[in-house]
């Protein structure tokens, strides 16, 4: 068992940081034995790197759904409306895979 720092956000997203300190069991200099334990946890104020993407990429999603609802009210904007709510779903889809990553993250302990 080797201590690493720990950074954790508010969100509960967490990653381990910097090796610390080395346990008695592994005594080549430098090298970790693989089992980590928690040395120091700093804790970062706001949302990781996940949730900001996932931030991002909903801001899109509910850009594009205002332009679906103008060009529906301008009309003969058919196509572009379709190419626009594939692009919604395609999205959409990206957004629930980061947030599955995330939650297992959360879930997982190390
Ligand atoms: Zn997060």
């Amino acid at each position: 068992m080797c201590y690493f720092e720990q950074t954790r956000w508010n969100c509960g997203y967490w990653k381990w940081g910097n090796f610390r300190q080395q346990c008695n069991k592994e005594y080549r200099t430098g090298e970790t034995c693989g089992l980590k334990l928690v040395y120091d946890t700093s804790y970062q104020p706001g949302q990781c790197k996940i949730c900001d993407q996932i931030t991002k990429k909903d801001r899109r999603v509910r850009k594009m759904c205002e332009d679906i609802q103008r060009w529906q009210r301008e009309g003969n904007r058919r196509a572009t409306i379709e190419k626009t709510q594939q692009d919604i779903t395609d999205i959409n889809v990206q957004i629930s895979d980061l947030w599955r990553s995330h939650q297992e993250k959360q879930r997982s302990i190390a």
